[in-house]
């Protein structure tokens, strides 16, 4: 039985159990998007019949230190793990999309080139894709044990992409993509 593990990325608790978490801060908020975002692929994975272990999707009762997720999501041996993020960077002239999984790793690789199928036959002509880019840093594609995939959907301070970012139309189409994504891996 497949549990996949959706992770809103940032929000409360993750960096210490008191604290919100914004995420990157720009044009919009990364947590604000990745709540949205996070909460359809959760609820659109449910309807598919796909249980979930959803972290930190939803208010200060979800609360949950970043690592404590992770544990967890190993401890439940979860199928697949998916954290969802809006990038940023210091020029503030980034935009596109791109996924991250942990490096030498075939299962992540494969489960990044199913969601990058669907995700960019959904959004190819509206945000440019930069790669599927491998970590040996980031700790959710590092510590999880199950084929795990970090997205980063746009950035923060990028005008082109925060117009779709701000778009529930866009977001539901690309929870649908990821979800698909997925879906296409546990097949
Ligand atoms: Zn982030």
């Amino acid at each position: 039985m497949a549990l996949v593990a959706v992770d809103r990325g940032h929000g409360w608790g993750n960096k210490f159990l008191w604290l919100y978490d914004s995420g990157a801060v720009g044009l919009v908020v990364e947590a604000e998007i990745t709540l949205l975002l996070a909460s359809m692929i959760n609820i659109k994975l449910n309807y598919d019949g796909i249980e979930t272990f959803p972290i930190r999707v939803g208010g200060k009762e979800t609360a949950r230190l970043l690592w404590r997720g992770i544990q967890l999501a190993n401890n439940k041996k979860c199928s697949r793990y998916v954290s969802v993020h809006v990038n940023s960077d210091i020029q503030k002239s980034g935009e596109g999309w791109e996924l991250w999984i942990r490096k030498d790793d075939i299962h992540s690789k494969l489960l990044a080139s199913r969601i990058y199928e669907q995700l960019n036959n959904t959004i190819k002509d509206k945000m440019s894709f930069r790669g599927i880019k491998e970590t040996d840093v980031l700790q959710v594609c590092v510590k999880t044990q199950m084929p795990a995939c970090l997205i980063e959907l746009g950035f923060v301070n990028s005008e082109k992409d925060v117009e779709l970012l701000k778009s529930i139309s866009f977001l539901n189409q690309c929870a649908r993509a990821i979800v698909n994504g997925i879906k296409d891996d546990l097949k």
